[in-house]
């Protein structure tokens, strides 16, 4: 068993209560490293530590450009480490290792895009209607920032935020979910290499509901960028409410991959199968619901059930695997339990529905990719995010009822269109209610665009330029002349 420690103050630590919890591996279920559980002393050490920077003048007295300097450098670490960061997160959230490779490759993109930012913040001179009067604006950070994350992608959904945080010139203090911690430890071992004075970057761990709440509650904290469930957004929202936090919620989504006749179906088949089934269908952007127009119905669900059907099923670190486990036990409980609701509710299982039954996949956390057809949008499977690899296949007779099954849904994260019809793209993309829409494509991220969520999907905007807004605040300077 590996023992991890948290980052606190550029110093190594265990929690002030000196408790611990295992990680798991969802390849086998059995635990592999001990974490510390921080607790409400640890989260005010950490934000202790973080104020104490943020007024340093190692740090406010630190040029921009300089903050720039270190941001590269410390992508050019990760780019450096990338595949033991990734093999670490398999361990933890049992995603596939040449996805999670993949991922951990890219994220250095987001420090250099930031870093790039960083001296690029420019006020402006306000031609003020009052006379001799000298009128500007300047930028600054707001303090200390919380990003707190979910396990799907540890380390990239904590690049999202902490790439601009830092290079807006705030200080930092991650709290990843307590299923998959030990990645974001082993970033804090590359960031103690980079030469950030300390108390800029801090990891606490521990559950959520503990160490996280203290993070969220504190008056010392400025900011919590967060993702993760809608039932957390909400609980963090409020506190931010009553503590006039800055927030930003990237939350859950229900998101629709609509397919018209007319689409090129054999690009559509994947995109929708890799929309779904990929990271065991553990995305926020999963293209969970299937609309696809009647009259190629049939057609389309045979080639989707062919290739579904061919997904090899094991151990995620195999380069060969294409669909792992999923993340958790408890994960796996939800995931089976909404496929009874499924079942109960009418839907036709089509394919999957149920665990595995291969021995030599052991005690591990898998479930079978699952099709539902007969799905009505008004059924609990397709208006509630199941987080796992099950899909909804809706049909539908017109454009104005995709629209309208398309947009009947507490979430609007994302949407596909699926169509060689330019009109129809247009059309689509100005009435989507979701913060990205696709079109002949599927799950396309990247530093220079936005990613964020229309209704419960969450507030703000994480990634592309104007994401670095979301760490600063605007202060006016009057002169008189
Ligand atoms: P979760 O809400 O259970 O946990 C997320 C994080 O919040 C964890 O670090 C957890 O410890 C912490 N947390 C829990 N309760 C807290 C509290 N009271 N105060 C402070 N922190 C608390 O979510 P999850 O199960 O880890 O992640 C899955 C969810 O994340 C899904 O809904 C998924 O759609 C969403 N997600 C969204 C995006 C996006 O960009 N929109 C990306 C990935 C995942």
């Amino acid at each position: 068993m590996k023992t991890y420690q948290m980052y606190i103050d550029g110093a190594w630590t265990d929690a002030a209560g000196k408790e611990t919890f295992e990680s798991k591996n969802p390849y086998t279920g059995a635990p592999w490293a001990v974490i510390p559980r921080g607790q409400q002393e640890d989260a005010d050490h950490a934000v202790a530590a973080a104020i104490r920077a943020f007024r340093s003048d190692d740090w406010t007295g630190m040029t921009a450009t300089n903050r720039g300097h270190l941001l590269r450098k410390l992508g050019d670490l990760i780019a450096d480490n990338a595949e033991a960061l990734a093999r670490t997160e398999v361990q933890d959230n049992g995603k596939l290792f040449n996805e999670m490779f993949f991922q951990l490759k890219y994220v250095p993109e987001w420090f250099y895009y930031y870093a790039g930012l960083a001296d690029k913040i420019e006020g402006s001179v306000i031609p003020i209607d009052k006379p001799d009067m000298l009128n500007f604006t300047r930028y600054e950070p707001l303090g200390v920032c919380v990003g707190i994350t979910a396990w799907n992608s540890p380390l990239l959904l904590l690049a999202y935020k902490l790439a601009p945080a830092l290079a807006a010139g705030n200080t930092f203090i991650a709290k990843p979910s307590e299923f998959t911690s030990a990645s974001t430890l082993e970033l804090a071992k590359i960031v103690d290499q980079v030469g950030l004075p300390k108390g800029v970057f801090n990891v606490v761990t521990g559950f959520g509901a503990e160490v996280g709440a203290s993070l969220v509650e504190h008056e010392d904290v400025a900011k919590v960028a967060f993702t993760g469930s809608e039932k957390t957004g909400r609980l963090i929202s409020e506190v931010a409410a009553r503590t006039f936090k800055k927030v930003t919620l990237e939350l859950g989504g229900k998101s629709p991959n609509i397919v018209f006749a007319d689409a090129e179906m054999d690009n559509a088949v994947n995109g929708v199968i890799s929309g779904i089934f990929a990271a065991s269908g553990q995305t926020c952007i999963a293209g969970s619901r299937l609309l696809v127009e009647h009259s190629v119905h049939d057609a389309f669900l045979d080639k989707l059930l062919k290739l579904a059907r061919t997904a090899r099923i094991g151990d995620p670190m195999d380069t060969d695997t294409q669909v792992g486990p999923v993340t958790t036990e408890q994960q796996l409980e939800k995931v089976l339990g909404y496929i009874d609701v499924a079942k109960g509710e009418g839907a036709e299982t089509l394919m999957g529905g149920r665990r595995p039954d291969r021995p030599e996949l052991g005690n591990g956390w898998f479930v079978e990719p699952t099709i539902f057809g007969g799905v009505r949008n008004d059924m609990r499977i397709a208006q509630e995010e199941v987080f796992g690899p099950v899909l909804s296949v809706i049909p539908f007779d017109s454009a104005d009822e995709a629209l309208s099954i398309a947009n009947d849904s507490s979430y609007g994260l994302a949407a596909g269109v699926w169509t060689q019809d330019i009109r129809k793209i247009k059309h689509f993309s100005e009435r989507l209610q979701a913060g990205t829409i696709w079109a002949n494509t599927y799950r396309v991220i990247s530093y220079m665009t936005p990613l964020g969520g229309y209704k419960n999907s969450g507030l703000g905007r994480e990634n592309g330029q104007n994401a670095i807004y979301q760490y600063l605040q605007t202060k006016s300077i009057m002169i008189s002349t």
